[in-house]
């Protein structure tokens, strides 16, 4: 197999004016006479390597003290599929999913391999350079690039101004901060299809429609977001990560909703709940490759086989081997858990009511044990956090009483927004001084794995919603406590990340004896991480009664009745799937009472 160099720099990391230019000394090819990598004015003064030169030894790689840069080999066949470079040593994207008019396309990968970019080039935010990091981009070359292929139509559409795309971008809280006015004035100003009313009822919408964007929660903000998008007279819709923050039964109702007004056209959507995206997805395309490297995108599969492959790790389509390991949902019952056997009881709490300022809430009694990881199932606004700050002594109840009565906690809070000038490096070493001490199994095993160490310079303010999601959990393990809570880890995490986060609370909670409480509305992650489910119901905001813990089945049974879900298991990898309403499977499910089928 012919191959081809990838350099790719980090100019944010390089900083030849603190280093000794270690890469250009030490390379092969220029310590010869020749010219693999130079200083050069078209990258401020900073190194760039010539690809058709360099040899692909890595001496640089090593040498650099910052880690700036990667030096790859691909096969040469990516290079004809070539869509966009970000600049001379930038990332590369090759291929781009080919939409089909009247189907949901997903798009599922690991962040950093050009999701994002290909979303806005589909949009027509971005005109792809095809490599071309010098010249001016432009529309005609897109579309003689395309010229023969399935997605010319496409782009000739788009750029004649046929066809309009809406986008709902990612990170809901940025645009947060954009909105004025309340969800109704916002919602009015964009409904070009006179169908406001019956978004609004399809995403429950009601509850919040006068309040102003400002003070709004992340669920309420990601809804309003939606709201937008489907609202405008578009022929392309675009979601990115439309489940974050939402629950089960809001991410079952956005589901409907872009089912039920996006029929007859385009749809793309990026997803990393893998029920919401079997769910909703006709057609699935995989991107794999290395974040901030470069990203390809696969042929394309059904959206079962396609989720089946990436968790196999291994694309049979094109042979080609996108990880290590599968990733495994072993399916566990307390009673076989190793750790269960003999432990000892952390925490005991009798009933419990408390009235919070007319939300009332009960908790019926309960236990963890020492290493106890605690899924938190339910509704937003239930009192999952209210419980939490019960238990350990920041809320007195009203009645009952939690054993012991001082526990330490750390927490990391549902939406995350930046508020910190500091370096990511100056933060976690705020939080406990020997995170960053490269032998340390924490530096090792969280920092590390979760990609943390590349960005020690940067500033917090300046992460994307991803990385802080990763800095705000990393920051919270590193707190030694007795009781640590997670409230929604992965959203803004890929499938990957999420597994990795996964691990790493379960580590840190067997090691430390803790109790963590996870609340979580991806169910695949319930699955995989906790030992017991604590169910939550009631009326949100109103009142909620809290009952648990429950073996996995127990809970999510208890859970899904109330929601009128049934769940399978995929037969060949074990992933939960929802069963469509009133298939024959979830008619035989609620027959026999089995809502989460183990
Ligand atoms: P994803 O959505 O899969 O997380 P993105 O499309 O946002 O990935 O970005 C892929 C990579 O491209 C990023 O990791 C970053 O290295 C690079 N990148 C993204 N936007 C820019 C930009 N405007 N300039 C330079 N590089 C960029
Ligand atoms: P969840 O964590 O399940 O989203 P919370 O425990 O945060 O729910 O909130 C439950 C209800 O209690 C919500 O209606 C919320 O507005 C209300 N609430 C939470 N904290 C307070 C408080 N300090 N004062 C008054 N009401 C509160
Ligand atoms: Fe030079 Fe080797 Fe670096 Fe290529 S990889 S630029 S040949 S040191």
């Amino acid at each position: 197999m012919v191959s081809v160099r990838l350099a790719v720099i980090n100019y944010d990391f390089c900083k030849p004016d603190k280093c000794s230019t270690e890469c250009i000394s030490y390379c092969p090819i220029d310590r010869s006479g020749g010219k693999a990598i130079e200083l050069a004015e078209i990258v401020k003064g900073k190194p760039v390597i010539y690809e058709e030169t360099c040899i692909g030894c890595g001496i640089c790689v090593k040498k650099c003290p910052f880690e700036a840069i990667t030096v790859i080999n691909l096969p040469d066949q990516y290079e004809g599929e070539l869509i966009h470079r970000y600049g001379v040593n930038g990332f590369k994207l090759f291929g781009i999913p080919t939409l089909k008019e009247g189907f949901i396309t997903g798009i599922l990968g690991k962040n950093g391999t050009g999701k994002t970019t290909m979303l806005k080039i589909i949009s027509g935010e971005l005109i792809p350079n095809f490599g071309d990091t010098q010249g001016p981009s432009s529309q005609e070359e897109v579309l003689r690039r395309f010229k023969g292929k399935e997605m010319y139509s496409y782009f000739k559409d788009l750029y004649s101004k046929e066809i309009r795309v809406v986008h709902k971008i990612q990170y809901v809280e940025y645009a947060g901060r954009f909105l004025k006015g309340t969800v109704a004035e916002v919602l009015t100003k964009v409904d070009q299809r006179g169908k406001v009313d019956e978004i609004k009822t399809l995403l429950s919408m009601e509850r919040f429609w006068n309040k102003d964007c400002k003070v709004l929660s992340g669920g309420e903000l990601q809804k309003l977001l939606i709201a937008a998008a489907l609202a405008r007279d578009a022929d392309v819709y675009v979601f990115d990560e439309p489940s974050s923050y939402l629950d089960v039964r809001e991410r079952t109702n956005m589901a409907k909703a872009i089912r039920e007004l996006t029929k007859n056209k385009y749809v793309v959507l990026v997803e990393h709940d893998l029920v919401v995206l079997d769910f909703l997805a006709d057609f699935l395309n995989i991107v794999y490759g290395e974040g901030s490297i470069y990203g390809k995108v696969s042929k394309v599969y059904s959206a079962r086989v396609g989720i089946n492959n990436f968790l196999n790790g291994f694309l049979p389509a094109e042979n080609m081997k996108i990880r290590q390991d599968k990733i495994d949902f072993v399916i566990k019952e307390l009673s076989e858990l190793d750790f269960a056997k003999g432990v000892k009881e952390k925490i005991i709490w009798s009933d419990i009511y408390k009235d919070n300022s007319g939300f009332k809430l009960k908790i019926n009694s309960g236990k963890a044990r020492e290493g106890e990881i605690i899924g938190i199932v339910g509704p937003n606004g239930i009192g999952k956090t209210t419980f939490v700050k019960i238990l350990v002594g920041e809320y007195k109840p009203d009645v009952g009483e939690v054993i012991p009565d001082e526990l330490r906690l750390s927490y990391k809070p549902q939406v995350i927004s930046p508020n910190s000038d500091l370096t990511v490096k100056d933060y976690l070493e705020n939080v406990s001084k020997d995170v960053l001490s490269n032998s340390s199994w924490f530096y090792v095993e969280v920092i590390r794995r979760l990609g943390l160490h590349r960005l020690l310079e940067s500033v917090v303010n300046n992460l994307s919603g991803g990385e802080l999601q990763k800095l705000l959990i990393a920051a919270a393990l590193a707190r030694d406590a007795d009781v640590y809570v997670f409230d929604e880890p992965s959203s803004y995490l890929d499938v990957e990340e999420r597994y990795v986060v996964a691990k790493a609370i379960k580590k840190i909670t067997r090691e430390r004896k803790s109790v963590t409480f996870v609340v979580e509305h991806d169910l695949s992650i319930h699955d995989y991480i906790a030992d017991r489910i604590l169910v939550f119901s009631g009326t949100p905001s109103i009142e909620g009664e809290a009952k648990g813990p429950f073996s996995i089945k127990e809970g999510m049974n208890i859970f899904l009745k109330e929601l009128g879900i049934t769940f399978r298991r995929d037969a060949e990898t074990g992933r939960p799937r929802v069963n469509k309403l009133d298939s024959y499977l979830d008619r035989l499910q609620k027959e026999k009472g089995e809502y989460y089928s183990i």
